[in-house]
């Protein structure tokens, strides 16, 4: 594993080690304390949003946006196929059904069209969807005029899965912060990291209080410990979140370079037949947390996305396949599922390059080479 160049390894600052020394400073190593509303305090700024609960995941947030949503038992929830399965996993967390939404060509992300058609066919033949969970995959903003539009005309709340996306925006707003609920992740994969950790963000300061609740135990106000509803230990410790605080001021440092990391992938396999790049849409902005590319063989001489991956690892380097959607996975087997196989090809021919922000020159270089060495064979 020696000098092994990773898919997207975490990338500390100067000033993450300061925090935490605060904090054992002042002996709060507890979830909750100082740090943790510091770092509330820094998204709520940073996304332009008027609250935020820090969690102890990504996962935790979906969940509890799902408990603020009402889902409950036998509940349908619609949820972007093309995803990591931490997005759906909290639906059946809840005992609701995942209706899966396929994506649409141009941003990868849930079809408005396919979204359109699974309400009125959930309405048609049985109930309609609890909530709707819109993925930003990849960084790249999800069609969110379309979405929003179709959730308000039917009501049905929208939940933003923006973890891959932190500072990406959409007509000039962060993503994440147009839904009734967004959530953000700081796994040590993503673009900044708590080691783990999460954010659940609304403009709705209600939720966000009742979050914090439900992810504290569910404690009613009283000397004693009084329960009236279940609660969960979600909260995000007052340690991860000092981290958090030393990230937020690398951030846009991070989507710097790894905006700077696409750009020289682009340039160097552009002049290859057969390899394209999700484009970042109109009037929208990508932090590109990963770069991925798309393989046909059909125009590459036969050479597929798994040619690609094994001579990058033959050289020790790590990439993957782009997710397998959900509608494929066992797990799922069953659920609804509404598209046209967009989402089935990107999985066939997708791949996710090396992409973390401490990637260093003659690293990108190496890949890149090694890539080259493929197309002129
Ligand atoms: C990472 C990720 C999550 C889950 O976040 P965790 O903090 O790892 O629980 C959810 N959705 C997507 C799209 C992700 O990439």
């Amino acid at each position: 594993m020696k000098n092994r160049i990773w898919l997207s390894p975490p990338h500390m600052g100067r000033h993450e080690l300061e925090y935490i020394r605060d904090v054992f400073k002042s002996n709060w190593i507890a979830p909750l304390g100082p740090a943790v509303d510091g770092f509330e305090s820094d998204l709520v700024s940073y996304m332009s949003v008027r609250s935020a609960a820090a969690l102890s995941t990504g996962t935790a947030a979906i969940h509890l946006s799902l408990i603020l949503c009402g889902v409950e038992s036998g509940d349908e929830v619609i949820c972007s196929s093309f995803t990591f399965s931490a997005t759906a996993n909290p639906i059946v967390y809840q005992g609701g059904i995942p209706i899966f939404v396929d994506s649409e060509k141009s941003t990868w992300n849930m079809s408005p069209v396919h979204l359109e058609g699974a309400i009125k066919h959930r309405i048609l033949t049985g109930k309609k969807p609890k909530a709707i969970i819109l993925v930003h995959l990849y960084g790249v903003p999800a069609a969110l005029h379309e979405s929003i539009e179709i959730a308000d005309r039917y009501e049905i709340p929208l939940i933003e899965d923006a973890a891959e996306s932190l500072g990406s925006m959409y007509h000039g707003k962060k993503v994440g912060s147009f839904g009734a609920m967004g959530i953000l992740s700081f796994n040590g994969n993503k673009i900044i990291t708590t080691s783990g950790g999460g954010a659940l963000i609304s403009n709705n300061d209600e939720l966000v209080r009742k979050a914090r609740f439900l992810a504290t135990q569910a404690r009613d106000p009283a000397p004693h410990y009084e329960h009236s509803s279940i609660g969960y230990n979600y909260r995000m410790s007052n340690v991860c979140a000092a981290i958090g605080r030393g990230q937020m001021k690398v951030l846009s440092d991070r989507i710097a370079r790894r905006r700077e990391i696409h750009r020289i992938y682009r340039n160097a396999l552009m002049q290859y037949e057969g390899v394209t790049f999700v484009d970042e849409p109109s009037n929208s902005f990508s932090n590109r947390w990963l770069t991925c590319i798309v393989v046909d063989p059909k125009k590459t001489g036969g050479l597929t996305r798994e040619d690609i991956r094994l001579k990058l690892e033959s050289h020790n380097i790590e990439s993957r396949p782009l997710w397998k959607p959900m509608h494929l996975q066992p797990v799922f087997a069953g659920c609804p599922f509404y598209g046209d196989g967009v989402s089935e090809q990107l999985f066939r021919d997708g791949l996710c390059l090396p992409s973390g922000s401490s990637l260093s020159d003659s690293d990108l270089e190496k890949i890149i080479a090694a890539l080259a060495s493929l197309f002129r064979r």
